[in-house]
């Protein structure tokens, strides 16, 4: 048995944070490979390492100056070692990193520090081997994450290693310089590691107990999704619900390999499975309830639309032209309805209006603006009937008017449009109906 864990900034924010880490890792022999992010915050008010290091990096490479940045940053470091009492001096890392941002030698080098001096802080005190994971991770010259020679290397590399730690968020390009995932990519690092090593589980802990139902800033105390598959949690993660990176599903999914949000705070909460299918039932009919503001929607109404063959796909064509993607496209008989983004579209308005009387000369063309679309999401949904039907009671009930509905065919979703002013209020109604009142 063999687990890949990675922990989150505020996880390793400071000694304290890092004494517990070591406690769950040395709680359970099977978690064998570690994947630390740099330090995080320690309070609301502080800054990640990572940010420093940007800001250090900028000042170091205009030539203005950096050295109270890059004090600041060592002493993040030093109050580690120290609290932990460990025997490790990094001088001579801070030498080479100091003349490297001199040098301007890029700000993925500079990012990726935070993790790489992490790294050998945690293998240090671990007592486990650092392998840097610029030896081990690749990217092409465009900086494209490289999967099949990363997971060949990473496979042979660690076959032999019992116990390792691989920092997160970083790798190499051909060229031997070092290039980084987006931010929070410590999470993608960990699951190209567990799929290189056939791992049995990715734990992946932070400092939420998992993912909740409904963001927390909408609904007081939300409950905490037990058991998610990959499917949902795409639909979830698309409309704004955040915990993990969205790329760090796919390597694992390849490999079937459950992932497990986990709470360093919290070790004996059980957080959230999130698996690529499971008979488990979900303990509410829905899973959890995201979304987002902003958009806008384009009717189109012209008679006899539904006989004029290409007519979708020539007023699709128009947006195209523009670079704008649309979200959802319900239709009638007689109207078809786009809904973008409303910062992608607003510059093009006027434009993207013109066209579309060029290409069908439709019989009039409205918009409404400030529309937010509300994910409902759930594997539940497909086997119980009458889902619909209490959402939009539901609604009705908090006087909210229903722009738009759109069911996906996989039956796991169903997308409401509302106006923005009754977002909020959508989103508790939904979560009263289906979970405060299934409690
Ligand atoms: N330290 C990086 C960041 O702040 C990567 C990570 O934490 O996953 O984005």
């Amino acid at each position: 048995m063999k687990k890949v864990v990675k922990f989150g900034g505020s996880s390793l924010a400071n000694a304290r944070q890092f004494k517990k880490v070591g406690d769950i890792i040395r709680s359970d022999k099977t978690r064998r490979y570690v994947i630390p992010s740099a330090p995080g915050k320690r309070n609301s008010n502080d800054e990640k390492v990572t940010d420093l290091l940007y800001q250090c990096y900028d000042a170091a490479s205009a030539g203005k100056s950096y050295k109270r940045i890059f004090t600041r940053i060592k002493e993040r470091y030093q109050e580690i070692i120290d609290g932990l009492g460990l025997n490790l001096n990094l001088d001579h890392e801070f030498d080479r990193i100091e003349e490297n941002f001199r040098a301007g030698i890029g700000r993925d080098y500079a990012a990726s520090r935070g993790e790489y001096l992490n790294g050998l802080v945690m293998a240090e005190y671990l007592g486990f081997e650092f392998i840097d994971a610029a030896e081990v991770i690749f990217f092409d010259e465009e900086g494209n994450f490289e999967p099949d020679s990363t997971n060949t290397e990473l496979s042979e590399r660690l076959e032999h290693v019992e116990r390792a730690v691989i920092p997160g968020f970083y790798g190499s390009k051909h060229d031997g310089s070092i290039c980084t995932f987006s931010r929070g990519g410590s999470d993608v690092t960990g699951s190209i590691v567990a799929r290189a090593l056939h791992a049995d589980l990715y734990e992946n802990w932070t400092d939420v107990s998992g993912f909740l139902v409904v963001d927390p800033s909408i609904v007081e105390n939300p409950q905490v999704i037990e058991t998610i598959t990959y499917k949902e949690l795409r639909e979830l993660a698309y409309m704004g619900a955040s915990v993990l990176h969205e790329d760090a599903i796919f390597p694992v999914r390849r490999e079937g390999i459950p992932i497990n949000i986990r709470n360093t705070n919290r070790p004996d909460d059980r957080g959230t499975m999130i698996v690529e299918s499971t008979c488990r039932k979900p303990r509410y009919t829905i899973t959890g309830i995201a979304g987002k503001k902003g958009f806008c929607s384009i009717n189109i109404e012209k008679a006899m639309m539904n006989s004029e063959v290409g007519f979708g796909r020539k007023v699709l064509q128009v947006f195209e032209e523009y670079g704008i993607s649309f979200e959802h496209m319900p239709s009638g008989i007689d109207t078809m309805t786009i809904i973008v983004h409303q910062s992608e579209f607003e510059d093009y308005e006027q434009s993207v209006i013109a066209g579309i009387h060029r290409a069908v000369s439709p019989d009039s063309v409205e918009m409404e603006s400030d529309l937010a679309l509300v994910a409902v999401v759930g594997r539940g949904m497909k086997a119980t009937r009458g889902t619909a039907g209490r959402i939009f009671s539901a609604l009705a009930h908090a006087h909210i008017n229903v722009k738009m509905i759109d069911q996906g065919s996989s039956e796991l979703n169903i997308i409401i449009g509302v106006k923005n002013t009754d977002f909020e209020q959508a989103i508790r109604a939904i979560y009263d109906i289906f979970v405060t009142a299934e409690i």
